[in-house]
């Protein structure tokens, strides 16, 4: 059974979890130790930490892997990016004290101490601006080091940049955008490479339905042209016969971020009993 590396805590774990249940791949533990699990019969999950999840990968002791794009940027291994699964969004960012003076990355001099966890990609993105600066590794509380003298400014993730704000910093520019990644090794053999197909799609498919709602109306069969421009759905809304009435039953997929419009516009054209439903998986 082919392994897929999971972050066993942290951020990105929960989500993680969430997204394999909905997937229909239960994580189920399999031994005392909660170092590997069964993730519906279908794989094994090996639970590690998300910065270990690269290197587990690159180095084939797991086939696929769930860990955050910062990590694998990080890791400097060459790994096949498979999906983007939208949770756990932050951005790695150079920050400055707000009484620094510097306000933007040009004001950063050469010989400026940077404090970082993300030694490799620090470097490189000054040594891409031909900009020369000392990292200084740090390993967690990255936001103290500028306040303890031991740096000038920082490179740190954030999401909603409270953390930075809170210790006086602002953002100067930002060196990657992250959030949670499916990835694997380049050159797997076909048989892997179609199971690891499968479960792209079936992570696939749960973010997809995540964004829709699935609405099902009674519409007044002189307006239906009309409900047609508001419910676009897939390929068009199913139009249902109800028999001998002036109603026809429409039934479409549409985004959850606009279902209040929608249904406004709906109620708007006389439509009647309009059910919106949660979609478990959406594959078009
Ligand atoms: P952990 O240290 O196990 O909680 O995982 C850290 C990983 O979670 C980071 O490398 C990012 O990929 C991700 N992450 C998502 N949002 C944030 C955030 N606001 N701060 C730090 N890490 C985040």
């Amino acid at each position: 059974m082919l392994k897929i590396a999971l972050p066993n805590k942290g951020r990105l774990a929960d989500d993680t979890r969430q997204l394999f249940g909905e997937a229909g791949l239960d994580i189920r533990a399999t031994g005392d130790r909660a170092l590997t699990a069964s993730l519906g019969g279908e794989f094994t999950g090996l639970f590690v930490r998300a910065q270990d999840i690269p290197e587990f990968v690159a180095d084939g002791a797991a086939a696929a892997g769930i860990t955050g794009w910062d990590l694998v940027c990080e890791s400097g291994r060459e790994l096949e990016l498979l999906m983007d699964l939208e949770f756990g969004k932050c951005r790695l960012v150079v920050a400055a004290r707000e009484e620094s003076g510097i306000q933007k990355l040009e004001d950063i001099q050469d010989g400026v101490r940077v404090a970082s966890s993300f030694t490799r990609l620090t470097q490189e993105f000054f040594s891409k601006r031909g900009q020369k600066v000392t990292v200084v590794p740090v390993s967690g509380a990255t936001e103290i080091a500028p306040h303890l003298g031991i740096a000038d400014i920082i490179v740190d993730l954030t999401s909603t940049g409270s953390t930075l704000k809170m210790n006086g910093l602002h953002e100067v520019g930002t060196v990657v955008q992250s959030s949670a990644r499916l990835i694997s090794r380049k050159g797997h053999l076909p048989e892997a490479a179609a199971k690891l197909e499968e479960l792209r799609q079936a992570l696939g498919s749960v973010l997809a339905a995540r964004g829709k709602r699935y609405l099902m109306a009674n519409v007044p069969r002189r307006v239906l042209d009309t409900v047609r421009e508001v419910l676009p759905g897939l390929n068009g809304p199913t139009v249902v016969d109800v028999q001998g009435g002036d109603y026809v039953a429409v039934h479409a997929v549409v985004p959850a971020k606009s279902i209040y419009r929608t249904i406004a516009a709906l109620k708007n054209l006389g439509c009647e009993g309009i059910l919106v439903t949660r979609i478990e998986r959406l594959m078009p």
